[in-house]
């Protein structure tokens, strides 16, 4: 090759995406650090940060020629909707950057960005009839920030909130983001510190059977105690959790001291109860979930058939698929399945049928109050004559008070849950409560059936 050529061809790939022809990083980036400079001149810098979310799915499909026939598409359609200032860049092989200088950035310019992204809207799949799915965010200098670097990030930020919020429209990046990215990024790092130094630890809660008051089973819930901070909430942390590896940290932590606990009350003389774990979808969905159960239950003698999973209903709307085969994978080595929360999606029959569930939790938002309310009264009829088509035994979470048990007794409701019986506990007040219980369930109008009872005595009327 001619040396002058091969000089200018490599100058080039060192400055620009050779696929796009647009600025790559490095030099998109040194480009934006020059308009920030005279951004103190009173110019200001939009800077925007599009990802396409389904270019790894279209590679998959049809390799790479599909993959780059949408990236060629997206480069045309961005080119053609920026005036000639605009700098246009590359980051990765999924996400562009675009900037513009102004003036100010009124609404006619914010308008202007939003036609930026809405000129993508209408490129289609090579080959099929789906559109491009992108998820775009904006951050403005100086207003955001007057570091280049800093406006590439929040403008990043915003851009995998849109993602995530799957919002059709270039999301403004808002300080709030930020903040919530540096607290979940601490609350990750205090997980992972609580994990080592023993501030986890698990409260039960049981499950009573509507008819007879026996004890059926032992729900695990996690606490943390952090030492600056006090008790932490699940609500508050899971989520976070969910969102990376730690929630793997979280369901082995709960498996192995559940199934310990367990076997700790059986040893001391009780009636082993079912012990329900939370699992997330984050875990239930990964390869080597049915390993990792496996391995537990491989590790202590305590039967399969004694543990159950509780997942929430949402996952139904996740991946169906996925979903079923794992439930069957679980019934297989005897373990139970539950779906949690049930009511708060709207999952039909047709999609419970397919899945070979045990139980089914009522969440409490149809049952607090349910003795004052004929509407609830009358919901909770149709989850329960649905469940009990569905062979399904029914959980009602969230109990407090004997009206509500009441009536859930009349309705048909196997099984409750909920501060009516007994908080969430530390394990060591849970074997002391499974063994006041014969007694304490007299006072709810169960019958006695502890040796010394005579039984007919205590028959509830
Ligand atoms: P959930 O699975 O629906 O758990 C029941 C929640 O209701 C618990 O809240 C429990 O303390 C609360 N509860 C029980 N009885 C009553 C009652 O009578 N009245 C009222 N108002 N509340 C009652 P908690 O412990 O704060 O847990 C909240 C959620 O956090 C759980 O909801 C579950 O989704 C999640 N979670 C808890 N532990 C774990 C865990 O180990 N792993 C995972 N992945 N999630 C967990
Ligand atoms: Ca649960
Ligand atoms: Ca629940």
């Amino acid at each position: 090759m001619d040396e002058k050529l091969r000089r200018q061809m490599l100058a080039y790939t060192q400055r620009y995406d050779f696929q796009t022809g647009f600025l790559n990083y490095q030099s998109f980036q040194k480009a934006l650090s020059g308009w920030m400079q005279e951004g103190r001149a009173g110019r200001q810098v939009a800077l925007i940060w599009i990802e396409v979310l389904n270019l790894r799915r279209e590679f998959a499909l049809l390799g790479s020629k599909g993959a780059e026939s949408l990236v060629i598409q997206v480069a045309e359609a961005l080119r053609s909707s920026v005036d000639d200032g605009a700098v246009l860049g590359r980051f990765s092989a999924r996400c562009f950057l675009v900037a513009l200088q102004a003036p100010q950035f009124d609404k006619t310019e914010r308008r202007r960005i939003q036609a930026i992204a809405d000129a993508l809207s209408p490129i289609r799949l090579l080959g099929s009839r789906s559109m491009l799915e992108v998820a775009a965010g904006v951050a403005f200098g100086p207003a955001d920030t007057k570091s280049p670097e800093d406006l590439m990030r929040f403008a990043s930020l915003a851009a995998s909130r849109a993602g995530y919020l799957r919002s059709p429209s270039v999301l403004a990046f808002r300080s709030a983001m930020d903040k919530d990215l540096m607290r979940d990024h601490q609350v990750e790092m205090e997980m992972h510190r609580g994990l080592d130094q023993g501030h986890f630890r698990l409260a039960y809660q049981p499950t009573v059977a509507l008819t007879t008051g026996q004890v059926l089973g032992a729900e695990a819930l996690i606490r943390w105690d952090h030492p600056e901070w006090g008790p932490v909430a699940p609500g508050k942390f899971i989520p976070i959790a969910e969102r990376s590896s730690l929630i793997w940290r979280v369901l082995d932590f709960t498996l192995r001291n559940a199934l310990k606990d367990a076997q700790h009350w059986a040893g001391l003389g009780l009636e082993m109860p079912v012990i329900s774990v939370n699992v997330s979808w984050a875990c239930l969905r990964r390869d080597d979930f049915i390993r990792s159960v496996r391995a537990v239950l491989a590790w202590l003698p305590t039967p399969a058939t004694k543990l159950e999973v509780e997942v929430t209903e949402s996952v139904l709307f996740d991946d169906e698929e996925l979903f079923a085969r794992r439930v069957r994978q679980l019934k297989a080595m005897g373990v139970r399945v539950a779906i949690d929360d049930f009511g708060t999606r709207y999952t039909g029959f047709n999609v419970l049928k397919r899945v070979p569930l045990d139980s089914m939790k009522i969440d409490r938002c149809f049952i607090h109050g349910i003795d004052r309310s004929e509407d609830m009264r009358s919901l909770c009829r149709t989850i329960v004559a649905m469940a009990q088509q569905l062979k399904l035994r029914t959980v009602a979470e969230g109990v407090e008070r004997s009206e509500e048990m009441e009536t859930l007794k009349r309705i048909g409701c196997d099984v409750a849950q909920g501060y009516l019986f007994e908080r969430p506990v530390p394990a060591p007040e849970f074997a002391a409560f499974l063994r006041s219980w014969p007694e304490r369930k007299q006072r709810l109008g169960f019958a006695y059936d502890g040796e010394a009872a005579e039984p007919e005595r205590f028959i509830a009327c």
